[in-house]
């Protein structure tokens, strides 16, 4: 068994072990019992890697385009004229518009510190535009760190010691088993609660003491309603108040005014199911935080997601053994990134194209462009952008015009690749060397390559360095390879090298907030906590945004038209679109079963399993209905991401989420949808 790491878009990062039955080929893989907080669990999906890493459909040679943009018809080329016609496509587009007009695109469907982020080396030298990544938890962390100050948390192995475990909007049964492990644990041991809140009943909520659904984007209601039940009942921890918040009687008083009936109102809960919550957080001081991202993915999820974090600041869990709040650890992870990603050549003067807006920015909208000039030419690495990002018929359309010139470099030919002028064959973690981030916990975990590249396919850095030497860039990452320069940048770093790392498996780095005895304050520069966030500090968005903690009702609000909320929270053996292509994934997801609930069905005469239709002015959808009572009315859910091609429109579920901006630092409403729902014809 070979030690290495997973690179999927996951905050566990889990160590793991993999059996090598030849140099190029693997068998057996399970997390490893060495790292504490993998602690020898790994998801189903990755422990079945064979049949991803060994896919007939694995990209093996590049590709030029034969056919018409997205049809998919493509001729095998080499890899030395490839990556020419990409240098030449990239000085072309330069040489007529500047460098802004190339584009280097890259999202999460990798996570290493050189297969995710190496192509800002080539970004950076070349002065090609810049990308805002805000695809995945910017009203997250926008949210977090509104309150707390930096994109960071107590260590959560914390919820351990804790009386209460408080999962809030997060599914860990079926995306974060380590979490899971962890929380049973806890509740073995210590006799632990757990209440998971969600907006559909997911495993994670049948499995909880107190699982609680609520209508999607409203649970800052829930969130104030919990703390005037704590004010009420004398529990506010008041020293804390005072010596690491901003408390103020006009916050008191704000907060005092949001009853548990009125929450029942909004959220849809029932008055008892809120007063159930609420004597577990007034009479449980150990809380312990967990929150997901799933619940901030909403119009007003920055803001939600602040009143949230509040909940542990009031009651001062933050200083309590086991208590302590966690999102994800973003920040402060101390790694020089100058030879990887240049970042000692970042040009604060060339622009930086939001990510999640590629349909505006590719259709040339002036607001997405920043005023400069068109995007004519394109790398895209680990992004499947034609499935995953938001208003996905704009998206499409983007990438079919003529005068774009696209490469993609994928394992699949994903959707996404269809539209390219030339494919690139693309290594998985298992064929190349790297470092993950361990978002969901407090270490860097190490990912030696166990196996060969399978048939021609090369890794992002490969990509990167060939591109360099033909565009004539120069800095000194493009002399290295890709172990020399991870041994480089950890030794910068003070982690030691490369071979003592590989050797570790992980290597904890302090990116916590301390908590309980060690509490020393937040990470705001006056090291208090902010009831009152300055949200136009915080993002270009964010003036409009509620001076204190609140329900802002600023979601796609379901009128007439379009009656129905729509959510789509993550599949078990689905990661995005990675997997769907895995027989195994596939299989075990089946088609895409929308989950009405039986009320509304019965009102529209929909059958379990009969035909029906979604949409809304962006597009409209075709699949199976599932009666289901975990929904609340007006409420469906759409596990996913299930590929274009199981729906017979030939796209997937993000061709109906709009693409605006969610304030107050961008990021997209993916489970804000309204909708219409008609029985198929
Ligand atoms: S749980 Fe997440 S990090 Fe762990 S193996 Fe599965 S996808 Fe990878």
């Amino acid at each position: 068994m070979i030690r290495t790491a997973c690179p999927h878009d996951c905050p566990s990062a889990c160590v793991l072990e993999v059996e090598r039955l030849s140099p190029a080929r693997i068998g057996r893989v399970r997390g490893s019992a060495s790292y504490d907080y993998t602690a020898g669990t790994c998801c189903a999906k990755v422990a079945r890697y064979a049949e991803r890493v060994h896919h007939p459909g694995r990209l093996a040679q590049p590709l030029a385009r034969l056919g018409a943009k997205g049809e998919g018809r493509f001729a095998p080329i080499a890899w030395g004229e490839a990556l020419d016609r990409i240098a030449a496509a990239f000085r072309a587009a330069a040489a007529r518009h500047g460098p802004e007009a190339v584009w280097p695109y890259h999202s999460g469907g990798t996570l290493g510190v050189l297969s995710r982020w190496g192509i800002d080396r080539l970004r950076h030298v070349m002065g090609y535009s810049r990308q805002k990544s805000t695809i995945c938890v910017t009203p997250a962390e926008s949210g977090w760190k509104a309150g707390i100050g930096a994109a960071r948390g107590s260590d959560p192995r914390r919820l351990a010691e804790a009386d209460l475990i408080l999962m809030w909007g997060g599914n860990p049964v079926a995306t974060q088993v380590n979490l899971m492990s962890h929380i049973q644990a806890a509740r073995k041991r210590r006799g632990a609660k757990l209440v998971v809140i969600d907006a559909y009943r997911s495993p994670s909520v049948e499995a909880a003491d107190l699982g609680l659904v609520l209508r999607p984007g409203t649970d800052a209601a829930l969130a104030l309603a919990l703390m005037a039940a704590a004010l009420e009942a004398g529990v506010a921890d008041r020293d804390f108040l005072a010596r690491h918040t901003d408390w103020s009687p006009e916050v008191e008083a704000h907060l005092r005014r949001h009853s548990i009936p009125w929450a029942a109102e909004v959220t849809g809960l029932a008055v008892a199911e809120i007063e159930a919550l609420a004597r577990l957080y007034v009479g449980t001081p150990r809380l312990f935080l967990r929150a997901g991202v799933g619940f901030s993915r909403h119009r007003n999820g920055a803001a939600t997601m602040h009143a949230v974090s509040c909940l542990a600041a009031l009651t001062g869990a933050w200083a309590r053994e086991g208590g302590g709040a966690f999102f994800y650890a973003l920040e402060g992870w101390g790694l020089d990134t100058r030879l990887a990603w240049a970042s000692d050549r970042i040009d604060p003067r060339v622009r930086v194209l939001d990510q999640s807006r590629i349909g505006a920015v590719l259709n040339g909208e002036p607001a997405a462009l920043m005023g400069g000039p068109p995007v004519t030419a394109m790398l895209i690495q680990n992004a499947n952008s034609a499935e995953v990002a938001p208003d996905s018929h704009a998206v499409r359309r983007g990438l079919a015009r003529e005068d774009l010139f696209l490469a993609v470099h994928e394992q699949f030919l994903t959707p996404t690749a269809a539209f390219a002028d030339i494919v690139l064959p693309a290594t998985t973690f298992l064929e190349q060397d790297d470092i993950m981030m361990g978002l969901g916990h407090t270490a860097l975990t190490v990912a030696p390559r166990v196996i060969a590249p399978q048939a021609e396919a090369r890794s992002n850095h490969a990509v990167v360095q060939g591109l360099a030497a033909r565009l004539g860039a120069e800095h000194p990452g493009f002399g290295m390879s890709d172990v020399e320069i991870l041994d480089a940048t950890l030794r910068a770093s003070g982690h030691g090298g490369w071979a003592a790392a590989v050797e570790a498996g992980f290597l904890p780095v302090a990116v916590d907030i301390p908590s309980g005895t060690d509490f020393a304050g937040f990470p705001q520069p006056d090291g208090r906590f902010r009831f009152q966030p300055d949200w136009a500090a915080l993002g270009p968005y964010g003036a409009e945004m509620p001076r204190l903690p609140s329900y802002w009702q600023k979601l796609e609000w379901a009128g007439p038209e379009t009656p129905f909320r729509l959510i789509t929270p993550p599949a078990r053996s689905f990661l995005n679109t990675s997997f769907t292509e895995t027989p195994g994934s596939r299989k075990r997801e089946g088609a895409p079963r929308l989950r009405v609930n039986p009320r509304d069905a019965a009102r529209l005469g929909i059958a379990d399993g009969g035909r029906v239709r979604i949409g809304n002015a962006r597009g409209a959808l075709t699949m199976a209905a599932m009666l289901f009572e975990g929904v609340l009315e007006g409420v469906l859910a759409l596990e996913g991401i299930a590929p274009s091609d199981a729906f017979p429109e030939g796209i997937g579920v993000n061709s109906l989420v709009g693409a605006d901006p969610v304030a107050p630092a961008g990021g997209v409403a993916f489970h804000d949808i309204a909708v219409w729902l008609r029985p198929a014809e």
